[in-house]
């Protein structure tokens, strides 16, 4: 054998050593190959209610790190309404929430005759049913790249047959620490089994925003808090060497508005709480009521100076909030500060005080609702700050990134090409 090898001409040598390259990549090997290459991981990280003006409030030396060498948008714009589940599913769909079906927190859906809701623990949060769009990890596992989630709403749910090669049901109790570290885990794996898409979600600040509201000093300390996150991640990449060839992608789904016990719409003022069933509250109220739709209507219409009210097909267009079944006939939006409740319910018990702290949901258009958006790596430039852009573009975004094809979505490349290399 060796020797009929050595009677070959150079010539031939080369063809063969060609022909089983060619074979041995065809049938077996290539992941490896393509992951040594050094095709860059993304890890796409949330930051629950990070609002876009939160990094100006204190030190923070390693999202400064992350910005100053890489990018940053002045603010994410979220989509309608800013509220958790809607916009970290359209981030990682790049679908207008009428169009990937997780229109709200709670929802009620007619068909299914059944409640959406979040939280840990939540059972239709896991049933993929209600879903309709497609996800970043699952377009990255169907074309055949490896993603894995440490958290990222929806990542635990079977999605169009698919899930992420691994990933964690919610539970909010595990440290900011043990989440950094499973991600470095990850990146430790062997070349054909290292994910080349990596997520995690972070909560603490949301909660802490809710109860103290945006301008508090513990909303300052959770924002430190965030910021040892980060610096735990970059070291632990810096440390394997991996710091300058992987993908960050710091985002926020919302920020955050104070509200006040003293800036309150009761429903019940106008309309005979029996007559409606009311899926969600505030500060934007789902409202399906047992009678005819318009006689509610006509009630809510001008009933108060600081809440919007749409018929089902009526909202603005630019909230892209009039397509799907478990968008109730009525809407009730709050403007900014303000709640939607019930006198009943704001009288009884400690009720009144839950209202004197901050949320979320309101209309993007207010600057309080924008979020976060900042990248750095190989695929992103470096020092460099851009507008605000709107987070149904992410998806795109990804895809580039990741070299994936991306499948149908509201979002184009070219409203996020600013930020990236080429
Ligand atoms: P929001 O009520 O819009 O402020 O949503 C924030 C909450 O979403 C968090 O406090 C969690 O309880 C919940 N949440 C986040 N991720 C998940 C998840 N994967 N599954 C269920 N609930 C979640
Ligand atoms: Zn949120
Ligand atoms: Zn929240």
């Amino acid at each position: 054998m060796k020797t009929e090898f050595n009677l070959l001409s150079k010539m031939n040598r080369r063809i063969v050593s060609l022909v089983l390259i060619f074979s041995f990549c065809l049938f077996g090997c290539p992941n490896d190959e393509v992951n040594e290459a050094g095709k860059a991981p993304l890890i796409l990280i949330s930051m629950d209610g990070f609002r876009w003006d939160y990094f100006d409030k204190t030190d923070t030396p390693n999202f400064d790190l992350l910005i100053s060498g890489g990018v940053k948008a002045k603010a994410l714009t979220p989509s309608f309404p800013s509220k958790t589940f809607p916009n970290h599913i359209t981030i990682v769909t790049g679908r207008y929430p009428e169009n990937h079906g997780i229109i709200a927190n709670r929802m009620y859906d007619p068909v299914f005759d059944e409640d959406f809701y979040i939280g840990q623990g939540s059972a239709p949060v896991l049933d993929g049913k209600w879903y309709e769009a497609e996800p970043i990890w699952v377009t990255v596992e169907k074309q055949g790249q490896t993603a894995m989630t440490m958290f990222w709403p929806a990542s635990e749910a079977e999605i169009m047959g698919v899930r992420p090669t691994e990933y964690f049901v919610y539970d909010g109790s595990i440290t900011h620490n043990n989440r950094v570290d499973q991600i470095l885990k990850w990146l430790e794996y062997s070349p054909s089994k290292r994910p080349q898409f990596i997520s995690t979600y972070f909560s603490h600040l949301d909660d802490v925003g809710h109860s103290h509201g945006p301008d508090s000093d513990e909303v300052v300390t959770a924002i430190q808090k965030m910021d040892r996150a980060i610096g735990r991640l970059i070291n632990g990449l810096k440390s394997r060497d991996m710091f300058d060839n992987t993908n960050i992608l710091l985002v926020s789904d919302h920020g955050m508005a104070s509200t006040s016990s003293d800036s309150m719409i009761f429903l019940d003022d106008y309309i005979n709480m029996d007559d409606v069933r009311v899926v969600d509250w505030t500060p934007v109220a789902a409202i399906r009521p047992k009678v005819d739709v318009d006689s509610i209507y006509t009630k809510l219409k001008n009933a108060h100076p600081k809440m919007s009210i749409y018929k089902k097909g009526e909202a603005p267009e630019r909230l892209h909030y009039s397509n799907h079944r478990r968008i109730q006939p009525i809407t009730a939006v709050a403007h900014e500060h303000w709640s939607i409740t019930t006198r009943t319910h704001f009288n009884q018990d400690d009720n009144a005080r839950r209202y004197d702290g901050a949320t979320h949901g309101y209309d993007p258009i207010y600057q309080s609702m924008g979020g976060v958006f900042v990248g750095r790596g190989p695929a992103f430039k470096q020092g460099f700050s851009g507008p605000g852009i709107t987070n149904i573009h992410l998806y795109e975004m990804m895809c580039k990134i990741l070299e994936l094809t991306p499948t149908l979505n509201d979002g184009n490349l070219d409203s996020t090409r600013i930020f990236l290399q080429n």
